[in-house]
């Protein structure tokens, strides 16, 4: 089979690799779409950055699959041959108090591995699971639906479930990439009176409004925060979401806030440098940090985006077939704003492949 590899320095190779075989309490996926990650663009392709959980172990990259179950090892008590499945992209070691709350994102143990980082990921023709990550897909909900979810939908539905959002909340959303179209959607379709949207870069902005994950957005320089200000009657947003991983875009979702207010961190890297006192605690602030999300979690949001009728695979603005996986990454790191996808096998028509 074929497998796409991230040496760094910007670089993809597809390499043909051996078939995998599914052991014990593991199933083959056959791919059908794998969605490109802020993560791996910031830890992997431009230069391998991580460390500990973000450490990439020149494995076949990916961490958002989705596909359907061709092969079954002995001991799985669940899924079949046929099952449509997105994929909970880390294998925790199952015992520990994170794996055992569902947070495998969060195990700590030596045996935990993450697709597309310690143990091969999403893009290739074929993916070896632990049967324990997969998550059953509704019929209702398409590949690339599934591989949204397995990173990028998860990751702002535990974030926005973090601090609770409801019909009570404005709601600023600060990075208009693909996790703040996500996070948009998400506010909203849990009741989210208002969703402002801030980013610096227009097309985002327009996008964003485009596809109905904001209803306001507003230009992140230094005329943000009044921006915030005069769209929320001078009170500020009730929950800000920092999707940005930049200091300045923290700074934003803080200075966005309401006093008494939730601001929850999902965007990774960098710092944050803040005057206490009274960006903080005079404003009786709570601060969030959120990693991804549990399996539960993830399950509970495929169920939802039914009932919701509310569909991931809207925010992909871009599809690849496997082959051209280096276009596909060089479209994600020119920052197009939308979700950028590697689709495989007999889902290429259908997925509407872009080409090169
Ligand atoms: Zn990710
Ligand atoms: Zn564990």
């Amino acid at each position: 089979m074929r497998g796409a590899y991230l040496p760094g320095g910007r670089q993809v190779e597809i390499r043909h690799i051996a078939d995998p075989t599914p052991g014990h309490g593991q199933v083959v996926v056959a791919m059908r779409a794998s969605t490109i990650c802020g993560s791996d663009l910031r830890a992997i392709y431009r230069e391998h950055l991580g460390t500990g959980a973000e450490a990439y172990c020149g494995v076949v990259a990916g961490h958002e699959p989705c596909g359907e179950v061709v092969a079954v090892g002995p001991g799985c008590l669940r899924f079949g041959v046929g099952d449509r499945v997105a994929i909970y992209h880390i294998a925790g070691c199952g015992l520990c108090r994170d794996c055992r709350a569902g947070y495998m994102i969060s195990c700590t143990s030596p045996e935990r591995a993450a697709y597309g980082w310690q143990r091969d990921g999403g893009h290739a023709d074929y993916l070896l699971a632990q049967e324990s990550t997969l998550v059953r897909l509704p019929d209702s909900l398409s590949w690339l639906d599934g591989a949204c979810v397995a990173c990028g939908f998860g990751t702002a539905y535990e974030a926005i479930r973090r601090v609770g959002v409801s019909g009570r909340d404005a709601v600023l959303v600060v990075g208009l990439g693909p996790v703040g179209l996500a996070a948009g959607q998400l506010a909203k379709a849990l009741g989210a009176t208002m969703v402002l949207g801030a980013d610096p870069v227009a097309s985002r902005r327009e996008l964003a409004l485009s596809l109905g994950s904001v209803d306001v957005a507003v230009a992140a320089d230094e005329s943000a925060p009044a921006a915030v200000m005069e769209a929320t009657g001078g009170n500020g947003c009730e929950v800000s979401v920092d999707c940005s991983g930049s200091g300045a875009g923290r700074a934003l979702a803080l200075a966005g806030t309401r006093r008494w207010g939730r601001c929850v961190l999902v965007g990774e890297g960098g710092r944050l440098e803040i005057d206490v006192s009274p960006t903080l605690i005079h404003r009786q602030l709570t601060v969030h940090g959120s990693w991804v999300t549990s399996l539960g979690h993830m399950e509970e949001l495929v169920e939802l985006l039914v009932r919701w009728d509310l569909h991931p695979d809207r925010t992909v603005t871009h599809r690849f077939p496997l082959e051209e996986t280096a276009a596909a990454y060089a479209t994600a790191d020119s920052g197009v704003g939308g979700k950028v996808a590697v689709v495989m096998g007999l889902d290429l028509v259908e997925a509407g492949v872009d080409g090169g």
